[in-house]
């Protein structure tokens, strides 16, 4: 049998020992020849475009001689105002990209040595960072759809006579959400959040190529589906692969999200399609090694404009 990927040498290119071990000038210098990769790491004026710049021997500003502008290796970027040091920054995606299953800002906060808080909006902003490719994309070929519930988790009460129906809409706690996904076979995966797979619908519609082929379960909603595309149905009481249908692909996705939500992520409710948004990274990104995956990373925080979501988030 072949040997896992994530088992094999060139799955483990990035060494986070080897970010660590990065002096502060290395890592900004790091920084500098991704986020300028076209002037082969040379700075230019985020306001003005410029290539002219003074550099200080005591800080680590540059100065546009265009316009005057002061900015970082940072500024203009989602870790603009930052009060870490670049290196840290850089290690923090490593271990972000590391973690398969998901990494805890908990986690993350011990890796680190900061603040949980500090963790937290971190890994949100790397979050909104990779999500953002996807954005608009749309889907083609062979594609699976499939949904699943999320969140809002009611504990089985110890005692069977204690017990209720969490089935029923008087015992749910409104959070619960279902992720659905549009995934193309050995291609890229779009997810969404909604109250319930029915009202993805026009959403798919509109992501999902005209002339693909979508695999589906047997539940009704998606016979509508059908008008758009050539759809192959499979009943998930039988089998998730059958006849050339096959939502095998959509399940393993689930699973990975489901094993972060039970064992990484305490509420994921409350940003739930950013944390499918990052399973669904690390699913189309499985086959890169970490030291790929880290790249794809820092470059998607490092082209990603100030997050107004994240920006001050604990201030307010
Ligand atoms: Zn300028």
């Amino acid at each position: 049998m072949s040997q896992h990927f994530l088992l094999t040498a060139k799955a483990r290119s990035l060494s986070l020992a080897r970010v660590a071990r990065m002096s502060p000038e290395e890592a900004a210098d790091a920084f500098k020849q991704i986020r300028w990769n076209a002037t082969n790491g040379n700075p230019v004026c985020p306001r003005c475009g410029c290539l002219g710049v003074y550099t200080y021997k005591t800080r680590a500003l540059f100065k546009c001689k265009a316009c005057d502008h002061q900015f970082s290796v940072t500024s203009g970027t989602i870790f603009a105002s930052r009060k870490l040091p670049v290196g840290t920054i850089l290690l923090a995606i490593a271990i972000f990209v590391n973690g398969a299953k998901g990494h805890s800002a908990l986690q993350l906060s011990r890796d680190l040595d900061v603040q949980y808080k500090t963790a937290f909006v971190l890994s949100h902003k790397i979050r909104e960072a990779i999500a953002v490719e996807k954005a608009n994309a749309t889907v083609s070929g062979t594609v699976a759809v499939d949904g699943a519930y999320f969140g809002g988790h009611i504990r089985p009460a110890n005692h069977v006579e204690n017990r209720v129906d969490r089935r029923l809409a008087k015992h749910q706690t409104g959070k619960r959400r279902v992720v659905v996904i549009a995934r193309e076979k050995d291609g890229k995966t779009l997810s969404f959040v909604f109250k319930t797979e029915a009202e993805s619908l026009e959403t798919l519609g509109q992501r999902i190529a005209v002339g693909s082929i979508v695999h589906a379960d047997e539940a009704t909603h998606w016979d509508a589906l059908h008008s758009r595309y050539l759809t192959k149905r499979i009943n998930h009481q039988e089998a998730y692969s059958a006849d050339g249908a096959c939502t095998n692909d959509a399940e393993s996705f689930f699973s990975r999200l489901r094993r972060a939500e039970i064992g990484t992520h305490h509420s994921i409710s409350r940003h739930l399609a950013a944390y499918a948004g990052e399973m669904a990274w690390r699913e189309d990104n499985r086959r890169r090694s970490n030291g790929e995956q880290y790249l794809i990373a820092v470059n998607a925080t490092l082209a990603h404009p100030v997050s107004r979501q994240w920006k001050g988030y604990w201030q307010r």
